[in-house]
């Protein structure tokens, strides 16, 4: 039955009730109770109703509000989250940048004393092979005496790139004083530490800058020591210098091995 229906039908019965000639009818009675009962059961059911769409209601705003407060919640983390990635990172680059400038030259970024001390110590402990270099720049106070430090500085640079690219990634090329360079030779006997370093005097040769449309160019002068079993690094590295000595006296430009 439609809700029109019933609606027309509850006000026939009201007005049937209603009609005093009814009053005295053996039905009137039992139908003004069934009309009363209806009524308060139909007032019973829309409260029901109404009390479960306001539940309904409260409900979903609940679940609304939750659901806000997960998303914030969530676009803090991920916020949080984006920083501490940043700060890792900046960090981490921090780090990098503070141990290169521990363990390098500042002008060449070359290896520094504080790093080869490290891998002569390294190699020392683990009684691996190698063969150990000292090299030194020819006459080069006529360089700066001539044209200034700030050229030379420059040509050191340029010197040290050029020795970067001679060399393998295991050897390990230091600058060892102003303008002095070691090289440790891992797993490198003498023979092959020998072609090595006159191969990298050779490129270093040939590196020139200009100044004023002067071409500038120095030499190299080594002294190669292979490093013996159970031998302190201290005493490989006096016999390279005494081989530098030589190879200065004897008139630079050259490699000299360590006579013992
Ligand atoms: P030798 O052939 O006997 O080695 O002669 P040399 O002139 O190279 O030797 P000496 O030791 O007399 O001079 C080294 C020069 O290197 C002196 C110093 O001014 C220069 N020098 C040292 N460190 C630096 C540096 O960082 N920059 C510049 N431009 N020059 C430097
Ligand atoms: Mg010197
Ligand atoms: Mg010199």
């Amino acid at each position: 039955m439609s809700r029109r229906d019933e609606q027309a039908l509850l006000e026939r019965v009201a007005a049937l009730l209603a009609d005093p000639t009814h009053s005295a009818h053996p039905l009137f009675e039992p139908l003004e109770a069934l009309a009363k009962k209806y009524l308060n059961q139909q007032q019973q059911l829309e409260r029901l109703i109404s009390i479960s769409d306001r539940y309904q209601q409260l409900a979903l705003e609940a679940r609304q509000v939750t659901q806000k407060r997960y998303e914030n919640s969530l676009r803090r983390q991920q916020k949080l989250s984006r920083i501490s990635d940043g700060y890792q990172a900046m960090m981490r680059e921090r780090n990098r940048a503070l141990h290169q400038d521990s363990t390098h030259d500042p002008l060449t970024q070359l290896a520094n004393r504080r790093l080869i001390d490290e891998r002569l110590l390294q190699l020392e402990t683990n009684g691996q092979p190698y063969t150990l270099v000292l090299m030194d720049i020819d006459h080069f106070k006529t360089i700066n005496d001539r044209h200034g430090h700030d050229v030379g500085d420059r040509l050191l640079v340029a010197i040290a790139d050029a020795m970067r690219e001679v060399l393998r990634e295991s050897d390990l090329c230091g600058r060892w004083g102003g303008e002095e360079f070691i090289l440790l030779l891992a797993e490198t006997r003498i023979d092959e530490a020998r072609i090595i370093v006159d191969r990298l005097r050779e490129r270093v040769s040939a590196v020139t800058i200009t100044r004023c449309e002067e071409k500038l160019s120095v030499t190299l002068s080594a002294g190669i020591s292979e490093h013996r079993i159970g031998e302190r690094h201290l005493t490989t590295l006096q016999h390279a210098d005494q081989a530098l000595l030589e190879a200065k006296r004897s008139g630079r430009d050259r490699c000299l091995v360590a006579t013992r």
